[in-house]
């Protein structure tokens, strides 16, 4: 689990993300199935808390706090989605 605090923080996840061409599926809003390189399967969920932006990830590495790409990944299409939502 990590914060989310700026868009800067997922740069270089966001760009192994493309590299690794992961799949990302959408389960509900906030709550994402990724598929990692090796073909596992992580669930991301993101949420809100008063101002911080919390974002789980079922990997090792976010375990450890590390913004890890399947999180990245799932984020984009997070944001995405959050924006259209503020839109209509
Ligand atoms: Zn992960």
């Amino acid at each position: 689990m990590f914060i989310l605090e700026s868009k800067a923080q997922l740069e270089k996840a966001i760009a192994k993300a493309m590299k690794v061409r992961i799949q990302v599926k959408f389960i509900a809003f906030g709550v994402y199935s990724v598929k990692g390189s090796q073909g596992k399967f992580y669930t991301v969920s993101c949420k809100r808390i008063g101002n911080q932006k919390i974002v789980e990830c079922s990997c090792l590495g976010a375990d450890k706090g590390l913004v890890c790409y399947h999180a990245a990944g799932a984020l984009s299409l997070h944001i995405g989605l959050a924006r259209q939502r503020q839109t209509t």
